[in-house]
């Protein structure tokens, strides 16, 4: 199996899989070795290759060993395992990268959380059902899914077997989950004893996707090779995953939910975004970005109005997006409507050449979520390389949380709340270094001390007819 990316510098990938590049190294697995080793390491493509050698007698062995129901014969000697990927190799992932399959990694912590170009290759995959099923199960996840067939020699039709090819842009380590439990199901031959920690290890891999992947009852029933009770157990417990997803749904915006009683009769969060919608207007903008929208309110607003002809949704966050997606009901919307919305996930901290040419970006509420020494980046890549003729950004009034009961800031995720006097100052710098001028405004209930809840920065940029 390979795995390839093109985010540069591409070598980072053995950062992210704690594997050097310039080295082959080998791990010892039940049934053999495992290798990994980099074909090609260069700044702009870097691939990283798992290779499994399976030693067949070892093999038998390790399965007397456990017990395994295997009819005995030659069976045991004489099969596809050394050959055909299958559920060992992602023994083998498991084993050999597992931090960063929990998306740890000491060295480059934020391209662990940040999706990246990703291509995934297994050049040869036991898949039972055929092509057809193993796209259903990836193409949900956000691949694009390319399965061949191999042919059986002289006519005889295809093989069992396929040539799987996988590429998205994701989070490595949900790759490598998906991966961990998928090859697995399109197999459907586990070569070990599947004991009841198997639900704990399929709950684990599969979170944050499988409870609502269409396809979760066979995955389940494959992962825990059919065996009745265990899947019964592990889908029960995915249904109530599933729950907690949906009344993700229902909750609160998340930054009204600290806000005090008189600002939640008229939520503050509501005024935010007539206040960006009433700026939109006045300054004419048709294409509309909306940088950080989380689950999509402000979208919700914007759809509503037909001045707005192209809308763009984006997060980093993929759970955000999916919200987003139900709330706008996008599958019940007529064609020429749905056109108009689209819903892309990204990471603001990396130039993204899909965000350039808008008229206007919001980035509401989303610039304090930044870590401090990652936001000069997300400057260059929304005002320098994205460049909309103008840009609107707010974020809290640190000044006016006195009138909160807050232990700390408005939201645990918060990485900083400013002045008045520290927002203006960076709006002012940003703007000179990036070729606008820029407005300050309040949201909310002016304060005479300590100002409004909200600071609203209006940016433009000078655009010649
Ligand atoms: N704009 C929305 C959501 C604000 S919460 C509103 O006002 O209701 C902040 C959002 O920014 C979250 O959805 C979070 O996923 C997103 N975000 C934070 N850092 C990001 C980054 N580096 N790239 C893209 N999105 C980011």
């Amino acid at each position: 199996m390979t795995v390839s990316t093109t985010h540069t510098p591409a070598t980072d990938l053995g950062f992210l899989l704690v594997k050097h590049p310039d080295r082959v190294q080998q791990f010892e697995m039940p049934a053999g070795q495992a290798w990994v080793m980099f074909p090609e390491a260069t700044a702009e493509r870097c691939t990283a290759a798992l290779l499994l050698d399976i030693d067949p007698h070892t093999l038998t062995s390790a399965r007397n060993r456990a017990k395994a129901p295997e009819s005995a014969g030659l069976g045991q000697f004489v099969n596809d395992r050394p050959y055909a990927a299958s559920s060992m190799l992602a023994s083998a992932l498991g084993k050999v990268f597992r931090s960063a399959l929990r998306g740890a990694s000491k060295d480059r912590p934020e391209l662990a959380a940040t999706p990246i170009p990703l291509e995934i290759a297994v050049p040869v995959l036991r898949c039972r059902g055929g092509a057809e099923v193993a796209a259903r199960l990836f193409d949900p996840l956000g691949w694009a899914t390319s399965v061949t067939p191999i042919p059986l020699d002289d006519g005889w039709g295809d093989s069992r077997y396929v040539e799987l090819r996988l590429t998205g842009t994701l989070r490595l380590s949900d790759a490598l989950n998906h991966l961990y439990v998928l090859l697995p199901v399109l197999d459907d031959a586990k070569h070990y004893w599947v004991a009841p920690d198997e639900i704990e290890k399929l709950i684990r891999a599969g979170e944050g996707w499988l409870a609502d992947h269409p396809e979760r009852t066979l995955i389940t029933r494959r992962f825990l090779s059919h065996r009745r009770a265990l899947t019964g157990a592990a889908l029960a417990r995915l249904a109530e995953e599933h729950r907690r997803l949906a009344e993700l749904d229902e909750r609160p915006e998340p930054d009204t939910v600290d806000e005090p009683e008189e600002e939640r009769r008229q939520p503050l969060a509501v005024q935010r975004r007539e206040s960006v919608v009433a700026v939109l207007r006045e300054l004419g903008a048709a294409r509309v970005l909306d940088l950080g929208c989380g689950p999509g309110a402000l979208l919700a607003d914007l759809v509503r109005d037909r001045r707005f002809t192209e809308i763009v949704g984006a997060d980093v966050s993929t759970r955000s997006l999916e919200i987003a997606e139900r709330r706008l009901r996008l599958d019940r919307l007529p064609e020429r409507q749905r056109d108009r919305i689209k819903l892309w996930q990204t990471a603001l901290t990396y130039r993204d050449d899909r965000l350039r040419g808008f008229d206007a970006a919001v980035l509401m509420e989303v610039i304090e979520h930044v870590d401090p020494p990652r936001l000069a980046a997300l400057e260059d890549a929304v005002f320098g390389h994205a460049a909309p003729v103008s840009v609107l950004v707010t974020t809290p009034n640190a000044e006016y949380n006195v009138h909160y009961e807050l232990a700390g800031m408005r939201h645990h995720d918060h990485r900083f709340e400013w002045t008045r006097a520290e927002f203006a100052a960076w709006s002012a710098r940003v703007a000179e270094h990036y070729g606008y001028t820029v407005r300050l405004h309040g949201i909310g209930e002016h304060d005479p001390e300590s100002g409004a809840p909200t600071q609203f920065a209006v940016f433009t940029r000078e655009v010649s007819a």
